[in-house]
């Protein structure tokens, strides 16, 4: 199993096409999943290539993990969540469909269920999530 440094992800990595970031470090970045299961539904991902967690090194792991932990709390702010949920899916039988190591970070509230996964979201309303969670994370 070899990279793909054409995928979706490293072409956003590398703003070839756009996306909507909410976070960035040096090692890692926050985007908003362009089809939200949940109005807080962020992707987080390491800067540097690895397809998933099976073949990521230790701190491409840590370095995404530290921003999922900041970016969970920021979605309990933005949105008044009860909860997230994470996902994390590796090669496809795992569920993986992008092939660049990525987290799931969602938003989610007592009694809820996840939006069906594949439905392309509105843009303004992605737009205005993503506001959200970046003055959520200022007062953090
Ligand atoms: P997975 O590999 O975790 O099964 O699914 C990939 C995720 O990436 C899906 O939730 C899908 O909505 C999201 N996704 C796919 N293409 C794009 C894109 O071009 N931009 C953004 N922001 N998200 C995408």
């Amino acid at each position: 199993m070899t990279y793909d440094p054409d995928n979706i992800f490293a072409k956003i990595l590398r703003n070839e096409i756009p996306s909507i970031r909410v976070y960035e470090d040096a090692d890692s970045v926050a985007f908003m999943d362009i089809m939200p299961r949940a109005d807080g539904h962020v992707l987080v991902i390491p800067k540097t290539p690895c397809r998933n967690m099976l073949d990521a090194t230790t701190e491409q792991m840590a370095a995404v993990m530290k921003t999922v932990q900041l970016m969970s709390r920021a979605l309990m702010v933005a949105f008044g969540a009860d909860g997230i949920t994470l996902q994390q899916f590796n090669e496809e039988a795992g569920g993986q469909e992008v092939y660049h190591l990525h987290f799931h970070v969602l938003a989610r509230h007592d009694g809820d269920h996840l939006g069906a996964p594949g439905k392309m979201g509105d843009q303004a309303k992605i737009q205005q999530n993503a506001n959200k969670i970046r003055a959520a994370l200022t007062a953090l």
